[in-house]
């Protein structure tokens, strides 16, 4: 074997030697994958296809002593480190040029205790594997709407999902986590248990440590809930936006109804004139029985003359599976998100004007409607500063050609800044793009000067730095890292 060729955490090219990588490779259960592998193309490949990097080394963590290994070895190195979970991130930060990657993709088991009403669940999973889990016990807990995103990046950031009106986010139903330091050493995060890193994890991304298992609390779901979608013609969205908007602010927790404009794609119940042209999709879920789903989403269906509605009892698993064929991996992405405590009729006019401009038919403007439960819990009790989010947007750029990078980014960005003014200057670091390390103390506003300190506390040279980085509060004068 060659030598290798990595970065350090001084950003120098050094080279591993073989015998290294084969020593490494003789600890790690899943074993390490370089350049010279069949392997290695498709291990560097994450959702966002925009993102091509490649790794020197790809270790395939499949416990924590696999974990500890890693991570010894990048500290002798000096070596930059990534972590994978499900790969959805859209920064790609999973993947890094010329970095030791941590692949947790191979740990995907979900324990579910149904009399406790809890699930430990391992890195690797998907919301997929979680869902299907919890489900045959008719359990779930918040996470996102597509099946394929990684429980463990969605939850470090956050996490809000169609349940998260009713029982708060990812992170206000995570019990406990055990974490392995940059240090090498096992830590059990909870109330309980080493209580600031517990509290740094729920929000504060993969700065801490790396994750072996999150503990989540469970609540009963479905099988069945109502939902789905209501689609009108565009032509109608300025009235049926302010409907939607005024609705959105009455409606019971149990309830999340979302907005998405864009072209609309060839469904079956759009009469067939409608595909390809622009619409306002509004898509939809009860989380509690079907016929009061039914009773609390009649308002939806009046909003305007609509062009089609598939509504109705729906397996909850399913539900979570339904928006991923638009969202499936292989496209260039690059979004910009703004959060809003309320939107008012110019803020809406803009979504509107930058929806008939989209630079493509993936291209959307969405607008997730949250508050509820997850609003109710105080700004500094976990990293999520954005409480006060009774809406979370999202430009997504989508597209296949390269040829098109410039074009769809000046759109998402024009788009971002023209919304600005109606926002309230949060982010949501899971929606950040490699672009915007800028706007990861602002996403995190009063909560930041305590993330740096648990930094420095947790991982004081900022070994785990790609991400969406918080960088270890300065040593007082005179002393080194506590
Ligand atoms: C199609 C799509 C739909 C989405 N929908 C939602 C949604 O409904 N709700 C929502 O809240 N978000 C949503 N997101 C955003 C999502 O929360 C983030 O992309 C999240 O980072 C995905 O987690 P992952 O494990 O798949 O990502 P990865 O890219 O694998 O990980 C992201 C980052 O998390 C950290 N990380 C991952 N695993 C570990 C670990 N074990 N230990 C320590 N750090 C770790 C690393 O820093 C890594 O760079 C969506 C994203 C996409 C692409």
């Amino acid at each position: 074997m060659q030598s290798l060729n990595y970065l350090t955490l001084d950003k120098d090219v050094r080279q591993v030697r073989p015998a290294d990588v084969q020593a490494l490779a003789e600890r790690i259960s899943g074993g390490v994958i370089t350049a010279a592998d069949a392997a290695y193309e498709e291990a560097r490949k994450i959702w966002n296809a925009g993102v091509d990097r490649r790794p020197a080394l790809i270790a395939r963590c499949m416990n924590e002593a696999d974990v500890q290994a890693a991570l010894a070895f990048a500290r002798a190195q000096r070596m930059l480190v990534s972590v994978r979970g499900g790969g959805h991130h859209i920064a790609g930060n999973a993947v890094g040029e010329g970095a030791l990657v941590l692949d947790m993709s191979g740990m995907r088991g979900v324990e579910v205790d149904a009399a406790r009403r809890t699930a430990r669940v391992q890195p690797g999973a998907l919301l997929g594997d979680f869902d299907r889990a919890a489900q045959a016990h008719g359990l779930a807990t918040p996470l996102g709407i597509n099946s394929t995103t990684g429980v463990a990046g969605l939850t470090l950031g956050g996490g809000f999902g169609w349940l998260s009106r009713k029982y708060g986010l990812s992170v206000d139903n995570l019990t406990g986590a055990t974490v392995v330091t940059p240090d090498g050493q096992v830590r059990t995060a909870s109330a309980q248990s080493e209580p600031e890193l517990f509290w740094a994890i729920r929000g504060g991304g993969g700065n801490f440590g790396v994750v072996t298992a999150f503990d989540f609390r469970l609540h009963p779901v479905g099988p069945e809930v109502y939902a789905g979608l209501v689609v009108y013609p565009f032509a109608q969205a300025a009235k049926v936006l302010r409907a939607w908007r005024d609705f959105t602010t009455e409606a019971p927790d149990e309830l999340s109804v979302w907005t998405v404009l864009r072209k609309a794609p060839p469904l079956p119940f759009l009469p067939a004139s409608s595909h390809g042209q622009d619409v306002v999709v509004f898509a939809l879920m009860h989380c509690g029985s079907v016929e009061a789903g039914e009773r609390a989403a009649a308002p939806v269906l009046q909003f305007g003359d609509m062009l089609g509605s598939h509504l109705g009892p729906t397996p909850y698993a399913g539900f979570q599976t339904a928006f991923d064929p638009l969202l499936a991996p292989g496209s260039r992405n690059y979004w910009k998100s703004h959060n809003f405590s309320r939107i008012d009729d110019a803020a809406l006019d803009r979504m509107m004007e930058a929806a008939t401009s989209a630079p493509g038919p993936e291209c959307e403007i969405f607008v997730a409607q949250l508050g509820g439960a997850m609003g109710r819990v105080g700004a500094a009790e976990t990293p999520f500063v954005g409480r006060d989010a009774r809406y979370i947007m999202n430009v997504h750029g989508r597209w296949a050609d390269p040829a098109d990078d410039a074009k769809v980014r000046d759109w998402a960005r024009r788009t971002f800044t023209q919304l600005a003014p109606h926002a309230t200057g949060n982010g949501y670091v899971n929606f950040l793009t490699e672009d915007e390390g800028e706007r990861v103390a602002a996403s995190y506003g009063q909560n930041y000067a305590r993330l740096q300190q648990a930094k420095r506390r947790f991982d004081p040279d900022n070994m785990l730095r790609l991400n969406l980085n918080i960088e270890p509060a300065a040593a007082p004068a005179g002393k080194g890292a506590s």
